[in-house]
């Protein structure tokens, strides 16, 4: 058994115009990485295929994803770029894209409960956590993480199932989707006041939201994990754990204004996969979001996939 991982030439080919942060030399950033740490040879490779509208739907409006289809089908067909809100754009190679980042998602939640392998990575984009039930958002299309959760409750059947989000934003498309759904523990931490301008007041009572001030660093970020995360984890006793992997909340990472290291990163994974070996056979499947600095992206990328490996 092993950590998958999951990637498709498909997620390279979604651009967002020249000098836009979510472009694809992320992955080209996060697979150099890997492969100077030796990490690659530790992965298992999984294919990735495209999502089906049947799984999207269980998460979006499926009029949403019929309406997007025939859009990005359109732009398949012509060569065009087109807006779709003042933050994401979409191209001819979009719509293969957003279906295989979805489809990573599922196929990796059917790995793991198939137990094919013991958990996994998916270094795909475009992200998704902004990803609205019916509309895109912040450079997302379809919430990869929120689709999958679905996956695992409504196709596979299981009963309860925790979402762990460590970007500098708020995973606002996750909470829209998932709010009030007690079949889901959602927890997360994010720079407020600040993009995407939510989440400072916990809806539903599986929401767990810990807004924090900008240059908030990593020791004040470990306890918060502790204090706020945990028991809550704990006494939601998850059937598996979803990460809504961003890394824009380095240091290093203008996007954001927080102060976290690599090491950080290999600590909240370490917190999370120790949850999910005492409570779901280490289940997890970790989806990349955010991290716009290539360096501090592939590093903080190889943390996180080094403590999957090591700590399954
Ligand atoms: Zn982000």
């Amino acid at each position: 058994m092993a950590t998958g991982y999951f990637s498709h030439p498909d997620c390279l080919a979604h651009e967002m115009g020249q000098g836009h942060p979510e472009c694809p030399q992320r992955i080209h950033a996060i697979e150099d990485q890997l492969r100077a740490q030796g990490l690659d040879a530790l992965l298992q490779r999984e294919d990735v295929p495209l999502a089906s509208n049947s799984d999207l739907a269980l998460a979006h409006d499926l009029n949403y994803v019929l309406t997007l289809d025939d859009f990005l089908q359109q732009l398949e067909a012509n060569g065009d770029m087109r807006a779709l809100d003042p933050d994401t754009w979409a191209c001819p190679g979009t719509r293969s894209a957003a279906w295989r980042a979805a489809g990573a998602a599922v196929a990796a939640t059917d790995a793991v409960l198939d137990g094919r392998i013991d958990n996994a990575f998916c270094a795909v984009r475009p992200p998704g956590h902004h990803a609205m039930h019916n509309q895109t958002m912040g450079f997302c299309f379809f919430n990869n993480v929120a689709v999958a959760v679905r996956h695992a409750l409504d196709v596979r059947g299981l009963q309860r199932v925790a979402v762990v989000d460590f970007d500098v934003h708020h995973g606002n498309g996750t909470e829209d989707i998932l709010n009030g759904d007690d079949r889901v523990l959602m927890v997360g931490f994010f720079q407020h006041p600040f993009y995407p301008y939510s989440g400072a007041e916990s809806r539903a009572g599986n929401m767990v939201n810990v807004p924090l001030p900008a240059r908030t660093n990593g020791a004040t970020v470990r306890d918060v994990v502790d204090s706020y995360w945990m028991y809550r984890l704990e006494d939601f006793r998850p059937e598996m754990i979803f990460i809504s992997a961003g890394f824009d909340a380095h240091r290093e990472d203008e996007m954001g204004g927080m102060g976290l290291v690599e090491a950080d990163y290999a600590w909240i994974t370490a917190r999370v996969l120790d949850v999910a070996r005492r409570f779901c056979e280490g289940r997890v499947v970790s989806c990349l979001e955010g991290g716009y600095n290539l360096s501090a992206l592939g590093r903080s990328v190889a943390a996180h996939v080094r403590t999957l490996i090591e700590e399954r």
